[in-house]
């Protein structure tokens, strides 16, 4: 590689951002590619700007200018033809490759009127919302995630009267044990229905039917159910990676962000991690100020997965949570006295050690013990 290398980025998310102009510092040529007409922008605040309480324009990741300044090639082009042995990408050479193309909204194969399901994802879904809610409206999300609470307080927020129906038993992908009636109390105080343990069995022309029977009447609906890595076409079964961020088995190319599905230890089974932009963020990072050195056979570009919160808040609910929530060899306490019933604080143990966190109605004493989990479950060095 020569002294300026030429590094294709592909995908202008978070990972791929914060990539481009650690590489770019490093004195690489980056072309970033985008198949978003926009900025790069701040994804979380999605939610906001789909129910009217952020601007677009204020989400922006960098101003315009930022990108020029750096000397980083910011091309609203989405990377179709991809060609690892020549090394080009939509037919430009590149030294190396930076795979960041994150994920898109997974809609199951609903029955009856899908074409009514929308999908909060990219900046075009969230404004395409934005033009259809109105106070009063009626708002069914499908999905009791994080995300699908958070679209559902928001709406709530902006006057519509909004329903979350999960398929579980409980909201919050069954993470929250006793924590969680303290939650949807929380969500039910802002008006909100919650409908757990029933999927959908049809999607009606102004509502949908549950595989209970029940109906529930809307004027939109959202479906919040999970997300899957994108692929470069053709290249989808290139997107798991190994513990070092090099796309196996393809040479130069690297991935990071929730398109990085990394085995958790060597020979490990890949898994999907949570996405987050934090996550995302690091990665990108890694591979910006390391890539150029481990490429030229300095160093390697070790990835081990960070134990990173969840983090919600909208208004006064909140939930944080972190670590292991699910094992079955836990042991729960809390660490509040429960004298306030709209919170909730617990701390799971395994045997002597904290591994995991349930926070409900404040934030409050987290961080204290955010650093002792993160202690107990630190995996051992090599
Ligand atoms: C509504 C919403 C709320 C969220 N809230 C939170 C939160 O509160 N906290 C948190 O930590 N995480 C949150 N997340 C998750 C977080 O946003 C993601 O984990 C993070 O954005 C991943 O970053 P990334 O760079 O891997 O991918 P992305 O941010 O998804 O960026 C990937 C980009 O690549 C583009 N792309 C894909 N294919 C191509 C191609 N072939 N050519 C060019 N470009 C391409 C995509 O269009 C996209 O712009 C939220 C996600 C959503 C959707």
């Amino acid at each position: 590689m020569s002294n300026h290398p030429a590094i294709a980025v592909v995908g202008a998310g978070h990972a791929g951002v914060e990539a481009a102009f650690a590489l770019a510092k490093g004195g690489a040529k980056v072309t970033l590619f985008s198949d978003e007409p926009c900025l790069p922008y701040f994804r979380p605040r999605l939610i906001a700007v789909a129910f009217g309480q952020a601007e677009p324009d204020a989400i922006a990741i960098k101003p315009r200018k930022a990108y020029a300044e750096a000397g980083i090639d910011l091309r609203h082009e989405a990377a179709t033809a991809l060609d690892p042995a020549a090394r080009t990408v939509n037919g430009r050479a590149y030294d190396a490759l930076v795979l960041a193309t994150g994920s898109h909204a997974f809609v199951p194969p609903f029955q009856g009127h899908a074409a009514r399901v929308h999908t909060l994802w990219t900046l075009a879904d969230a404004l395409r919302l934005r033009g259809l809610h109105a106070p009063g409206k009626a708002l069914t999300v499908i999905g009791g995630g994080v995300l699908g609470i958070e679209a559902a307080l928001r709406a709530a927020e902006a006057g519509l009267r909004a329903t979350i129906v999960e398929a579980a038993a409980g909201l919050a992908s069954g993470s929250l044990g006793a924590a969680e009636a303290t939650l949807r109390r929380a969500i039910e105080a802002k008006g909100i229905a919650i409908h757990t343990g029933s999927g959908v069995a049809e999607i009606l022309p102004d509502g949908i039917r549950l595989a209970d029977g029940r109906t529930i009447a809307d004027d939109l609906l959202l479906c919040s159910a999970g997300a899957r890595p994108n692929g470069i076409p053709g290249h989808e079964d290139y997107l798991v990676t190994r513990g070092d961020l090099n796309v196996a088995p393809i040479p130069a190319v690297y991935a990071a962000g929730d398109v990085a599905l990394t085995p958790r230890a060597e020979n490990a089974q890949p898994y999907t991690p949570p996405r987050s932009v934090r996550r995302a963020q690091l990665m990108g990072r890694l591979l910006g100020e390391s890539l150029l050195s481990a490429h030229a056979g300095h160093g390697t570009l070790r990835w081990s997965e960070p134990i990173l919160p969840q983090l919600m808040k909208v208004g006064d609910v909140e939930l944080h949570t972190l670590g292991d929530l699910r094992s079955a060899d836990l042991q729960e306490r809390r660490v509040d006295d429960g004298a306030d019933p709209r919170v909730w604080k617990s701390v799971l143990w395994r045997g002597d050690l904290p591994v995991g966190l349930r926070w409900v109605g404040t934030r409050a004493g987290f961080a204290d013990w955010e650093k002792r989990v993160c202690e107990s479950l630190a995996e051992p060095s090599p």
